[in-house]
Formats: C-alpha cells, sequence, structure tokens
C-alpha cells in the first residue's frame, strides 16, 4: 500500500535533495510511514512536512529522516541508539540498517503505541524504553551510532560517554536558546544539526545545517 508515494517521496524529496546512499534509499521506500500515524493524516503523509502524533510531539519529515540517517553512515553488524522514539517512524527505518536498535522515549503512552507497531511490522530487533534518554542506555553501551531526534542546549554528555571509541557517531539538533529566555520549556525552536564523530584523530564536528524539533527534555538536555 502506497508503494507509488514512497517511490515519489524519494525521489522528489530525498534524493533531489542530495541522499545518495542507497541502503538509506531504499529504506526509506520500504517502511510504511502511514503505518505511524492515524488513519485520518494518510491524505498527506508521504508530503513534504513533519505531523503531529499527539502530546504536542511529531513524526519528522521524511528528508530530515533521511538525511539523519545518512548522516550515521550505518553499516551491517552495527548498533544504534535512538533518543525520542516518537511514532517510532524513525526507529524503524533505523531498524531496516542495524542489527540491533536502541530506542528511549520519554512519553509512555507514545512509546506503548509505536511498540505495538513495530511489533506488528515485524521490526523484532527493536528495543525500547520508557525515560529520560539524555542519560541514554549504558547497560547496552557501547553504540556505533547515536541520534538525538529532539533538540537540546548541548550535546548530553553521557551519550558521548556511551559512543564506540571507533568511530562512533553522536548526531543531534544544537539550539543555543536559553532556558532563561522567553522561549518557553516546551516551546518549539531552530537548532542547528551536529555530528560529533569519533576518529583515531580525535572527534570531529560536522553541521548538516538548521532544523527544527521540539525540545529534549531532560536531566543533561532543557
Ligand atoms: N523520530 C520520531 C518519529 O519519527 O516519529 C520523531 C520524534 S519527535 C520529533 C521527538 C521525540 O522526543 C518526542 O516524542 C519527545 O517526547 C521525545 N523526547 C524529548 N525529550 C526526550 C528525552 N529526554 N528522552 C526521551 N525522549 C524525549
Amino acid at each position: 500500500m502506497f508503494e507509488t508515494e514512497r517511490h515519489v517521496m524519494v525521489a522528489r524529496q530525498i534524493e533531489g535533495r542530495g541522499v545518495k546512499t542507497p541502503r538509506v534509499l531504499e529504506a526509506m521506500r520500504r517502511v510504511p510511514r502511514h503505518e505511524f500515524v492515524e488513519k485520518s493524516s494518510w491524505d498527506d503523509v508521504y508530503e513534504d512536512h513533519p505531523m503531529g502524533i499527539g502530546l504536542g510531539q511529531t513524526i519528522s519529515q521524511p528528508y530530515i529522516v533521511a538525511l539523519m540517517t545518512e548522516a550515521l553512515d550505518p553499516q551491517p553488524g552495527q548498533r544504534v541508539l535512538e533518543i525520542g522514539t516518537g511514532s517510532g517512524y524513525q526507529t524503524a527505518v533505523l531498524a531496516e540498517l542495524y542489527d540491533e536498535v536502541y530506542s528511549i522515549e520519554r512519553h509512555g503512552a507514545l512509546s506503548e503505541q509505536a511498540g505495538l507497531i513495530l511489533k506488528r511490522l515485524g521490526y523484532d530487533q527493536v528495543h525500547l524504553r520508557v525515560g529520560d534518554g539524555t542519560k541514554g542506555w549504558p547497560e547496552a553501551a557501547p553504540f556505533d551510532a547515536i541520534i538525538v531526534t529532539a533538540g537540546g542546549p548541548k550535546m548530553p554528555a553521557p551519550l558521548m560517554n556511551q559512543l564506540n571509541v571507533d568511530h562512533g557517531r553522536l548526531l543531534a539538533p544544537i539550539g543555543m536558546v536559553h532556558p532563561d529566555s522567553s522561549a518557553k520549556k516546551d516551546e518549539d525552536v531552530g537548532q542547528e544539526l551536529v555530528l560529533m564523530h569519533r576518529t583515531p584523530e580525535g572527534i570531529k564536528r560536522h553541521s548538516y545545517g538548521d532544523v527544527r524539533f521540539v525540545p529534549l527534555i531532560g536531566e543533561h538536555a532543557w
């Protein structure tokens, strides 16, 4: 269902904007995005924008999901940690590309709903947890990649420490809006998408430009 829509989405919104990795493009063609939203939203679920999923949270824009997945450089045999399960859509894209996917969500209701959908779709290598993802998942560390899908003021230190020392990648939207500013705690503010890449020569930082995510709320965030 919606296969044609997914092919058009990938061609126009994703390849058309420069995402090139064949495995990532194939994952974006395979994952049924409509399964992660209410039926009443199916009319425009393959359009070029994020959508509400309840509790003030969003399923990310398809292009941003693809861009972030490509930035992680997923390789066979690797393990990934996601902070912000949300609808579970990005989780499913990661599950197409990683051997093990760990994902943490602070809202129990979202995690439960995402878990049901992921299970129904057969993503058996996904492990979900409810809690503050800024503390990471120490028992399952180290991870080859960590992706944060909400915007915080800085890279959460525990996540840096749970990254594989050999080419681990941590990707997060970082916004410098201070909590004491006029922006409220739960307000949607813009960020820079930042990749920290551990290499034998040290940590390399790369920016993927401006993005807009809901806030990362937790001990090592807002
Ligand atoms: N990747 C998701 C998708 O495709 O549906 C979109 C995630 S949404 C933009 C960000 C999610 O991060 C929200 O569901 C929010 O509740 C969650 N979140 C915010 N702070 C968090 C934290 N400290 N730990 C875990 N989840 C958090």
